[in-house]
């Protein structure tokens, strides 16, 4: 379980970000669009994931969903109120609906989604506690997409 007698050093939103773009670059791999993320909770990685979709013939196996059921298993718990989740792009409506019931604490996003985006809806689809972070490693989230898509083009 917990270490309480270890004084937790902070680590800067980058580091969290570079594993979820490692998971990124993982689904990209395998096929799938790259979208990783990391759950961390008091400054240690609670759950990882990435986008399954292909892999498990399911439009709901969103990195965002997978990081919050398997984060929610470690904890045994349904809140996620203490846990910051970075993903590499913004969610999207269904995994933002997902956070609001997880009442995360702190969502950090790399690269926005114009198209996909929960953010184009106008009503606030976060929980009213959730603090935002957006913009951390965008280029390198954007550029990870773009090459996929590239490469499904050619
Ligand atoms: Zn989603």
């Amino acid at each position: 379980m917990m270490d309480h007698d270890q004084q937790p050093t902070t680590m800067p939103d980058e580091y969290f970000m570079e594993i979820a773009l490692g998971l990124a670059e993982e689904a990209a791999e395998s096929g799938e669009i790259p979208v990783g993320a990391v759950v961390v909770c008091r400054n240690r990685i609670i759950a990882k994931s990435r986008n399954q979709t292909e892999q498990l013939t399911d439009v709901t196996a969103h990195a965002e969903l997978m990081a919050i059921t398997a984060a929610e298993h470690y904890l045994g718990s349904k809140y996620l109120t203490d846990c910051t989740l970075y993903v590499t792009l913004e969610p999207c409506v269904m995994c933002a609906g997902a956070l609001f019931w997880a009442q995360l604490g702190r969502l950090v996003i790399g690269a926005s989604d114009p198209k996909r985006g929960y953010s184009r809806i106008q009503t606030p689809l976060l929980h009213p506690k959730t603090r935002l972070e957006t913009g951390i490693l965008a280029e390198e989230s954007q550029a990870l997409l773009a090459k996929f898509f590239n490469r499904l083009r050619t």
